[in-house]
């Protein structure tokens, strides 16, 4: 596809590919290497590429983040862990004293958060606070807290009495807290539950004004989905050069590519690709032009990741038997992108959520 890039992206692109085919490949696939050993080495080496400081800083642009994020995923390195920083996420911004306190730390990797917004469906109400005096009183339950074992902090959306959702900060070792469960899903992440039983946070643990805390949280999730969207036209691409490659290797009866059948599967997997990768592109642009872009994310976000898993399933069809063996790289591909269909907002209720946009409330560009 022409990206019409400009020049200090191409050269962006070329670098993070360089990286990737040079570094990041072997460090991914030395079996010698124990987790954490690889994760030290990525990090230095996406700290020495800059790739660090693209995730962390405030201002840079979209494409920017998208261009960085699509190339890697490209060369199968996208989900290495240590290549993105921390990211300052809802803290963004904060004052003091949680700056300090918890902003900092957590961008120089001292200390680790948990994203804690989605509940228990049979939870009898939203997680709640009562405001005692300068102190929140929070009580409730979250079901699904990504990385939630091992943080030091949760960012929780509650229900403050008498003003409306806020975003609060949690330390996890406060008395109260109690992490209920931890278990790990189909891509190999971890999670955690949490109970609330009247846990005292002070009321300035509350990120922003009263009310704000769900425009809050759907602003995160917004860059979040942009993220997920950016990996996976970057995987498509990556599926797609690995089937292509698969389909031209000489076979008892000649390559599989000189089917017709197997072309036009083929053929349609590069035009699925292209308008997915066409779709992320126009919103990453739309949101450096500073339009507000909360609806063209969902679209990007529930189109590339269905695309993406649409492609893979194909491939492993192309591909055979051997595609599904353990260990084989379409195999994890497959479960790692089973899951983006679910996480930060599953695809029918986005559906509804840019229907009830436009039909009830007048909004969106679409
Ligand atoms: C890998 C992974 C990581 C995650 N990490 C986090 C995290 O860090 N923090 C966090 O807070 N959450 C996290 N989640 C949770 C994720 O955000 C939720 O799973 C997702 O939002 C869907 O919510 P749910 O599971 O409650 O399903 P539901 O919302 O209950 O959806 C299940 C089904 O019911 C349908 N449905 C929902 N509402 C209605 C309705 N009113 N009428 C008819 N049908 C309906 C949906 O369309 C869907 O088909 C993670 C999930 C995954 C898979």
């Amino acid at each position: 596809m022409p990206d019409c890039l400009p020049s200090d992206l191409v050269t962006l692109r070329d670098r993070v590919a360089d990286l990737a085919r040079h570094a990041l490949v072997p460090l991914r696939d030395d079996d010698r290497l124990a987790p954490a050993d690889r994760a030290a080495q990525v990090r230095a080496l996406a700290k020495a590429a800059g790739l660090f400081s693209l995730t962390q800083a405030a201002d840079t642009p979209e494409l920017t983040l998208l261009v960085a994020r699509e190339t890697l995923a490209w060369h199968g390195v996208g989900h290495l862990p240590g290549l993105f920083g921390p990211e300052a996420g809802l803290l963004a911004g904060i004052a003091e004293p949680l700056r300090s306190s918890h902003l900092l730390p957590l961008l120089a990797g001292d200390r680790r958060t948990g994203f804690a917004f989605t509940e228990p469906a049979d939870a009898p109400r939203p997680s709640w606070a009562e405001v005692d005096g300068d102190q929140l009183v929070i009580s409730g339950r979250k079901s699904y807290v990504t990385g939630g074992a091992d943080a030091d902090f949760l960012t929780a959306l509650v229900e403050v009495d008498g003003q409306g959702p806020a975003m609060v900060v949690i330390d996890t070792d406060l008395p109260g807290v109690t992490l209920e469960r931890q278990f790990m899903s189909l891509d190999g992440s971890h999670h955690a539950a949490f109970h609330f039983d009247r846990v005292r946070v002070p009321r300035h643990h509350a990120i922003g004004a009263p009310g704000e805390g769900r425009s809050r949280a759907l602003g995160k999730i917004s860059a979040v989905r942009r993220a997920i969207a950016a990996d996976a036209v970057g995987t498509m691409a990556w599926v797609i050069t690995l089937v292509a490659h698969e389909l031209q290797r000489e076979r008892r009866g000649g390559a599989r590519a000189a089917s017709e059948r197997i072309r036009l599967r083929y053929g349609d997997m590069r035009i699925q690709a292209y308008a997915a990768r066409a779709t992320v592109y126009r919103t990453a642009r739309a949101a450096d032009a500073g339009l507000d872009v909360v609806n063209e994310s969902i679209v990007a976000k529930v189109f590339t990741t269905e695309v993406a898993n649409q492609l893979v399933d194909m491939a492993v069809q192309l591909v055979g038997g051997e595609a599904l063996v353990s260990g084989h790289p379409l195999e994890h591909t497959l479960r790692r992108l089973r899951a983006l269909r679910l996480t930060e907002g599953e695809s029918d209720t986005l559906r509804v959520n840019v229907a009830r946009g436009h039909l009830d409330l007048g909004k969106g560009r679409l």
